[in-house]
């Protein structure tokens, strides 16, 4: 990078206030920047008031007192699937619990924590994992949130609740929103009724199209985007299914709608028992896949369903460290881009809130199921994590139906500062310290600003609310464990 307009740490003067708010400069210069189709020199980035970006020029000159960047500018990742509360029991759930611990044994540990939780509590781990979200890398989110109703299964009173506790955590964080209430209504493929862990989460269809008319303002009034998430084919019969999709697409017709899907081998063997067809067999059978749908996990599908799910527009939602944690199976990564399928990462149970270490895991996974090196190279992107992080952020700007999609005009002004100042970094070409960023500088934080819609929101690799928001989580946490 050239050291004669990049600032250091120390004596950048930082003159955009903490979270944005009046005075915020709306330009940045970067040395290097990674555009959609590569990495450019000199870029100067200017957005609107509505933290659009309205110009993104190469070869450009640094403007008298502009903003310069310390170090290279990539594209914030939107992060396509969360389920926040579950960030409180990450690490609480290693330990032998049965002879062999799966995913389903995994499933009954967080049932009972779920059982517990209330919205105080759900809002201040929501708080603290966003902060944590953004300090790593991402800069938006698709809350898949289904825990709807109290500890008995009742609706609250304002039957929006937990929903509205999340959209509250997102905007103190500043972090972008994609908010998926989440239908779930039967324990198993053919109509098994709900068991007692899953009281909190059941609710019919016309239950879930009026709380989705009721969150409409709220996230509006926040630019957040609302969707919905059907939890599984397990989760939600056929007709639920049908009717639901409807009901969305009479409120939003371009709504993003996300699924669970073929995550476990069992979930595949019982499908196939109910219906004769595997579960991304059925989905692509009897429901309008297209664009607008993230198919989460996708993680065992045989060689037509690679090719017609690809083929659908459907966005692949992988979450490889989650699936590393649950013992899931391993996505065919390179199967499904042969397709042009296209795909993007979420921190899903976030035993890992981290954007570059879902991009380390999903490229290890791969080299050590090949035994081949540099599996999400590409000819034209031959630097591994150049070209993952750009096909990641397309596919997760798609997915959270946001202008989330890089550093172009018209996209929102989402975008990571990495730390040139980091040992693992220091002195390597741009391309070669996201490199360092994403395969070689882990548990000491290789970013140093983080700004979103053109705000700065973490800053020398802190969010504003780091502190508070982390005492309110162990507080949250505690709480949980103790009653
Ligand atoms: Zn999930």
């Amino acid at each position: 990078m050239n050291t004669t307009t990049a600032l250091s740490k120390a004596d950048s003067p930082r003159p955009n206030p903490l979270p944005g708010g009046e005075g915020a400069r709306q330009t940045l210069f970067a040395a290097d920047a990674l555009l959609p189709a590569g990495w450019a020199k000199n870029v100067l980035l200017t957005w609107n008031d509505a933290g659009q970006l309205t110009q993104v020029q190469s070869a450009a000159q640094s403007p008298a007192g502009a903003q310069v960047a310390t170090g290279p500018v990539i594209p914030g990742m939107p992060n396509l699937h969360s389920h926040a509360f579950q960030r409180a029991f990450a690490g609480l759930t290693e330990h032998r619990a049965e002879q062999h611990d799966s995913f389903w044994s995994w499933r009954t540990l967080m049932y009972r924590f779920a059982a517990r939780l209330g919205p105080q509590h759900m809002e201040a781990i929501a708080t603290w994992l966003y902060a944590e979200m953004l300090e790593a890398g991402y800069t938006s989110v698709c809350e898949f949130q289904y825990v709807h109703h109290d500890a008995d299964g009742r609706p609250y009173a304002d039957d929006a609740t937990l929903s509205l506790a999340l959209l509250r955590a997102a905007q103190k964080t500043g972090i972008g929103f994609t908010l998926l209430p989440v239908l779930y209504q039967t324990s198993g493929f053919g109509d098994q009724p709900p068991n007692e862990g899953q009281r909190r989460f059941v609710r019919s269809t016309e239950s879930m199209l009026r709380l989705l008319e009721a969150l409409k303002p709220a996230c509006d009034a926040q630019g957040a985007r609302l969707g919905m998430a059907p939890h599984s084919l397990r989760a939600v019969p056929p007709e639920a299914l049908r009717d639901a999709v409807a009901g969305l697409e009479a409120i939003d017709r371009t709504a993003p709608i996300h699924i669970h899907i073929a995550e476990q081998t069992k979930e595949v063997d019982d499908c196939i028992e109910w219906s004769g067809l595997r579960p991304v067999e059925w989905l692509l059978d009897h429901a309008p896949v297209d664009a607008r749908w993230c198919l989460v996990h996708a993680t065992h599908m045989n060689d037509a369903e690679y090719e017609y799910a690809a083929k659908s527009g459907a966005v692949a939602g992988l979450c490889p460290t989650t699936e590393a944690n649950l013992g899931d199976g391993i996505f065919d990564f390179s199967k499904w881009r042969s397709h042009g399928g296209a795909w993007g990462v979420g921190s899903d149970s976030h035993a890992s809130v981290n954007a570059a270490e879902e991009l380390l895991m999903l490229e290890y996974s791969q080299r050590l199921a090949k035994r081949q090196r540099n599996v999400g190279a590409s000819a034209a992107q031959p630097h591994v994590a150049t070209a993952l992080t750009l096909e990641a952020v397309q596919g997760g700007a798609q997915a959270s139906g946001r202008a989330v999609g890089g550093l172009a005009v018209g996209q929102q002004a989402d975008f990571v500062v990495l730390d040139a100042a980091h040992v693992a970094l220091q002195g390597l070409p741009a391309p070669d310290m996201l490199s360092a960023h994403v395969f070689a500088s882990h548990r000491t934080s290789a970013i140093d600003a983080v700004w979103v819609a053109g705000r700065e929101r973490v800053s020398a690799g802190r969010h504003t609310l780091h502190d508070e928001s982390a005492s309110a989580f162990v507080a949250a946490r505690t709480q949980l464990l103790k009653d």
